[in-house]
């Protein structure tokens, strides 16, 4: 098989490059996160979502095909690489998939000594496996790890003990001395922003990009397919905080309407980027 060319994006002076993890079927479970077996819920008119997204979505009889993308934002000279992954796996919420961020970040050229930041979106499993290697050493070795204070004290380790992927992937980091802990805003460059996009964990983060009059946002799970830009309103079965998983969807796709951001989803078909497109006042994502 061909192997995927690297893809790149511009917003002005930035850079974007994914780096894709992988992708797995989840099954059918429309609204609900994987492993809590939702049921179908009949008042979404599913027809139309996979006649837009022909290659999986979620919703009766489709499976959600999620994909786990990473990026490498480059800003001001400096490499950022946003979310680490699945991991080397199998992990088996995806179906035992195998992680794919090394042969990623290899065809993109990218060394893991060129890495300045590790910008965590969330602590979620499925985000931040990739952060040491075999020996324990962190896999990015000049790199220093940021993630929002509150993923930190009241979702990672406020539990005793604290889940195994943390205690393997995450806490090592703060005992290494290489973790940062933010709290509100947050400029990581003069084009990027970290903003607090709460809900789907206490301390989820999205990353704003602005530069030379373009913009875009990276949303974490914010947004965890597309077919929540067009139905924000629906809960979603993997936040942590309902309500206000609904309350920062809302407020992210008001600022990028009025904005005219792009957008790059967590778990959005690869590349994962595209922009918000407006059909008979409805919105939908179209993939660039
Ligand atoms: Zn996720």
């Amino acid at each position: 098989m061909a192997e995927r060319p690297v893809d790149r994006m511009r917003v002005g002076g930035v850079e974007i490059v994914s780096l894709p993890d992988g992708a797995a079927n989840l099954g059918g479970r429309p609204l609900a996160g994987p492993g809590d077996g939702g049921a179908a819920d009949t008042s979404v008119d599913w027809a139309e979502y996979h006649a837009r997204f022909p290659d999986g979505f979620h919703g009766p009889d489709h499976h959600w095909r999620i994909h786990n993308n990473c990026y490498l934002v480059r800003s001001g000279g400096r490499r950022i690489v946003v979310d680490l992954g699945v991991g080397v796996g199998p992990y088996p919420r995806y179906g035992g998939m195998h992680g794919q961020l090394p042969q990623a970040m290899a065809r993109a050229g990218l060394a893991p000594e060129d890495v300045d930041v590790v910008f965590f979106t969330h602590a979620h499993p499925d985000h931040v496996a990739w952060s040491l290697d075999a020996e324990g050493a962190p896999t990015f070795p000049r790199a220093r790890y940021l993630l929002h204070q509150a993923d930190w004290h009241e979702y990672a380790v406020h539990r005793q003990p604290p889940p195994r992927y943390i205690q393997r992937f995450v806490a090592p980091l703060r005992d290494l001395g290489v973790l940062d802990l933010l709290a509100g805003e947050h400029a990581l460059t003069d084009e990027l922003t970290a903003i607090e996009t709460p809900g789907h964990t206490p301390g989820h983060m999205s990353l704003v990009i602005a530069s030379a009059g373009e913009r875009a946002v990276i949303t974490g799970d914010v947004f965890p397919s597309p077919f929540y830009l067009s139905e924000p309103e629906r809960p979603f079965g993997s936040d942590l905080d309902g309500a206000r998983g609904i309350a920062s969807r809302r407020a992210l796709l008001a600022r990028i309407e009025a904005d005219g951001m792009r957008v790059v989803g967590g778990h959005f078909p690869e590349p994962g980027w595209g922009d918000i497109i407006r059909v008979g006042g409805r919105r939908w994502f179209r993939a660039l």
